[in-house]
């Protein structure tokens, strides 16, 4: 569910046509739309209701301020995995005790940052960051709340570059290990042991796999409560699935029933990190014909946004909806969309039916709300895209489009490349 629809063969989001957008910020820019975030945020919490729970978005899918302070009003924390993360997060106004802090590779400064913040819990991923955190803690003279990130060896049966709740993946806590790693971690003076975590990959678009993962963080906070460590917190992470093609997801009032039934008489708040399912259908990227090229056996539609834009079709080989912003009257093709990227990798769509597009044509991009902007680079020197949130009749830009300048930010020649050649 969206507010991308054509009115009179013209593509709005809510009720402002892409086409005057583009005039007036020009191309490439990304489109979020109001309504469609805030709905996505209230379905999805709204099928906890009942059970005490916590919906972190996953701040690494789409961490635009103007994004992440929506989610907030609307009572959401956020997941991070990063400082910079966190530090977007607190200046969204995040509430620190609703954020969660995930990721193999928390640097000693990041843990100090996230301590003095005071966040609701660190999921801990190894047995060094363990210790790591709770040297840092003692430091501090504090206390560092934690949860073990579970791996419980499960094939969420997604892309493999996206699944990590598998043993051969590099995330998480060996489910065989972690009973050993809590009850070391209930004897450190500066940890408090407060959660259990898990997330097992992205875009899965079943319920089996997120229920055996319940079943089998069940049993452990059991065994570990037989043992008196008291679990208050079940992070089972995010991974719902969207469809960007032919998919068909669970719906999130499915996935919260599902869970809740599988949760019955547990005592403990659920917390939950979506973020493909919140962002990933509220936006699109918006990028325009600049050439048409047929060699032999192919058609190219070259246009002005390419992997640096967005990376998923280059990293996954990802499908998404290729729409014209407004709809004419030419007949459909076998194309690729390819961007102006030195790469051969470059490309939005390969060898699909589109519009016979033309230069000058807009082009949307669909599902590029997570993941899209947050993945872009300024890879050949090309400053970073406008970012535009829709609001009923109005459009807002909530990220400039970068300069030449910002590409330049921060370097330098030393002195000694300073003579004139
Ligand atoms: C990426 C990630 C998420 C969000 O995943 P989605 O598939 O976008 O819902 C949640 N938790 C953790 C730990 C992650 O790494």
């Amino acid at each position: 569910m969206h507010h991308f629809y054509y009115i009179n063969r013209e593509l709005y989001c809510e009720n402002v046509p892409l086409a005057r957008i583009a005039a007036q910020v020009g191309t490439p820019f990304y489109l979020y739309s109001h309504a469609t975030l805030s709905r996505h945020f209230r379905t999805f919490t709204a099928a906890f209701e009942g059970f005490s729970h916590l919906v972190c978005f996953a701040v690494k899918a789409n961490g635009n301020l103007a994004i992440l302070r929506l989610f907030a009003q609307l009572g959401g924390g956020a997941d991070i995995v990063s400082g910079g993360e966190l530090y977007r997060a607190l200046k969204a106004g995040v509430e620190p005790k609703k954020v969660v802090y995930s990721g193999v590779g928390k640097k000693p400064a990041e843990i100090r940052f996230a301590l003095k913040t005071g966040i609701l819990m660190f999921n801990i991923e190894s047995s060094q960051e363990l210790a790591a955190i709770s040297r840092i803690a003692g430091r501090l003279k504090t206390k560092a709340p934690i949860a073990l990130r579970i791996n419980p060896n499960i094939d969420p049966k997604t892309h493999p570059y996206i699944s990590t709740g598998l043993k051969k993946n590099k995330f998480g806590i060996n489910i065989d290990q972690a009973l050993q790693d809590y009850r070391r971690a209930v004897t450190l003076p500066h940890l408090e042991v407060v959660g259990v975590a898990c997330h097992i990959g992205s875009q899965i678009t079943e319920l089996a796999p997120f229920l055996e993962a319940v079943a089998r963080l069940k049993d452990l906070i059991r065994q570990l409560e037989r043992e008196g460590i008291h679990i208050r917190y079940l992070d089972l992470g995010g991974g719902l699935g969207i469809t960007y093609d032919q998919e068909r997801p669970p719906h999130p009032q499915e996935y919260g029933a599902a869970l809740r039934k599988a949760l019955e008489g547990l005592k403990i708040t659920l917390i939950l990190e979506p973020g493909r399912v919140l962002a990933g259908n509220a936006g699109i990227l918006v990028t325009r014909v600049l050439y048409t090229k047929d060699t032999e056996d192919k058609h190219f539609i070259i246009v002005d946004a390419g992997m640096n834009d967005l990376a998923r079709p280059s990293l996954y080989g990802s499908y998404h909806g290729i729409w014209p912003v407004v709809k004419k009257d030419c007949p459909t093709i076998t194309a690729s969309l390819v961007g102006p990227i030195c790469e051969s990798g470059d490309f939005l769509a390969k060898n699909r039916k589109m519009p016979a597009f033309q230069p000058q044509d807009l082009v949307a991009v669909m599902s590029s709300g997570a993941y899209g902007f947050s993945m872009s680079s300024n890879y050949n020197a090309r400053p970073r895209v406008a970012e535009i949130l829709v609001k009923d009749n109005d459009f807002y830009v909530i990220r400039k489009r970068e300069t030449y300048r910002h590409l330049i930010r921060g370097e330098s020649i030393p002195d000694f490349l300073r003579n004139s050649p």
